[in-house]
């Protein structure tokens, strides 16, 4: 069964179907034959018996209530010459015609002799009345006829007969024990063939389903590996490098599901904006490789500091992160703003061109607000960045933050924060 394994999926569903097909068909066939078989055999029952026998018995009845009937009562003078020879008459032709039916069926070569001589007898019996029938018509009294004969006749023409249809029964019961068996035989090699059929069918139809089978569970198992292929791909692609953070295009995403929940649910929403402060000057002083080491201390510390699973941070690009909270109102939004500030400045990390503080800080623009279906999400962002340009302007190492997303009011600042 190696090739049904290198078969495709359709192709072994279209070799079941031929094969279910062929199987049915051979089946139909095979009771086709047999059905005709039968109905041949019941035909040469039929022909080559019961319709002799009945020919045979009907002649006996013609010699017998035809021929010797009209006779005795011509000779009682029951009834007159013409009925009697217009009898005799119909009754001969009658007779002839049986006996020409009957020798028109099949006969085999062992009884042709038999039928010869029956021939004969007819002819000499039929002779007799024909006779007869020459004296009623020559005749007008027919109590003279003489009917002596007409007994040995008749008796003889019987036994004859007799001995036909007693043949014709023997055969007709050799005819019906012959077909039988040759029905028993064939509906034992129908059952064998039918048998053979049903079990090729099935050994095959097992091995393609099994075939099927294999193939889909090779398929689960592949498609197993590639979702989990899928999803290491996915953590890549949504993972930075350098500091192991949530990219972009993984706050892209975070930021518009966690955006349409708030609006749906009117709850608090803050997107800080975090820049490091004068990391060009610190990639001057201390190498690129340095500042890379910076951002990963950084990237850190954020980490550690936003522990909530409904805080969100992220490597936006550069040195500079963004920070998701999601259910926290604006003094506890400003308090994660500062304590982002502390911990940073607190790992201590030397920046000796930095005007705003011996170690390396970082400055945050902060937007906190309840989120309604009229929040622009984009001006929020913007919002993020002017309040960190504000942190910028006004000396670094601190947050702004602002409640207001309003366009029109940039430049008003709810809250300065130098840490
Ligand atoms: P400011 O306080 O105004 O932010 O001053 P700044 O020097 O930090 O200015 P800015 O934010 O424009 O400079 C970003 C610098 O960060 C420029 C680039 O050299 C550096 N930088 C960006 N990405 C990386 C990085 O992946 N590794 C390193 N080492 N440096 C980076
Ligand atoms: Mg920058
Ligand atoms: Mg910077």
């Amino acid at each position: 069964m190696q090739f049904i394994e290198a078969l495709k999926l359709k192709s072994k569903l279209f070799f079941l179907f031929i094969l279910i097909t062929l199987g049915l068909v051979s089946v139909g066939i095979m009771g086709t034959m047999n059905v005709e078989s039968m109905k041949k055999n019941l035909d040469s029952v039929y022909f080559g018996s019961l319709v002799p026998v009945t020919e045979l018995n009907e002649m006996l009845q013609v010699y017998h209530g035809g021929l010797a009937s009209i006779l005795y009562k011509a000779k009682s003078s029951e009834v007159n010459r013409d009925k009697t020879s217009a009898k005799i008459e119909l009754s001969l032709n009658k007779i002839n015609k049986i006996w020409n039916s009957y020798k028109s069926h099949f006969k085999r070569d062992n009884e042709l002799d038999y039928i010869e001589y029956v021939n004969i007898e007819i002819k000499n019996v039929n002779y007799y009345f024909v006779t007869m029938l020459r004296y009623v018509r020559k005749n007008n009294n027919l109590e003279e006829l003489s009917i002596v004969s007409l007994e040995k006749n008749v008796s003889h023409i019987h036994t004859v007969l007799q001995k036909l249809i007693t043949y014709e029964v023997d055969m007709a019961k050799y005819e019906r024990k012959v077909f039988l068996s040759k029905y028993e035989k064939a509906m034992f090699r129908l059952t064998v063939v039918l048998g053979l059929i049903i079990l090729a069918v099935l050994i095959i139809s097992y091995s393609v389903f099994r075939s099927i089978q294999s193939d889909h569970t090779k398929l689960e198992e592949a498609s197993k590996k590639l979702k989990k292929l899928n999803k290491k791909l996915e953590n890549v692609s949504y993972t930075d490098s350098l500091t192991s953070m949530h990219n972009r295009r993984y706050f892209n995403l975070v930021y518009e599901r966690e955006l349409k929940r708030a609006k749906r649910t009117h709850s608090y929403i803050t997107f800080m904006m975090l820049d490091i402060d004068f990391f060009k000057q610190y990639n001057d002083t201390y190498g690129h490789l340095e500042g890379d080491n910076t951002l990963k201390s950084v990237a850190k510390v954020l980490k550690e500091v936003l522990q909530r699973p409904s805080d969100f941070v992220f490597r936006l690009g550069g040195e500079e992160f963004g920070v998701l909270l999601t259910q926290t109102d604006e003094s506890s939004s400003a308090k994660m703003a500062r304590d982002i500030c502390d911990a940073v400045r607190d790992i201590k990390i030397a920046h000796s061109a930095s005007k705003a503080n011996e170690f390396v800080t970082i400055s945050i623009g902060v937007v906190c607000c309840i989120a309604d279906d009229a929040l622009n999400e984009d001006l929020l962002l913007s919002r993020a960045d002017e309040m960190l340009y504000e942190a910028k302007d006004t000396g670094r190492d601190r947050y702004i933050i602002t409640s207001n997303v309003n366009e029109n009011t940039v430049g008003s600042i709810d809250e300065l924060t130098a840490s």
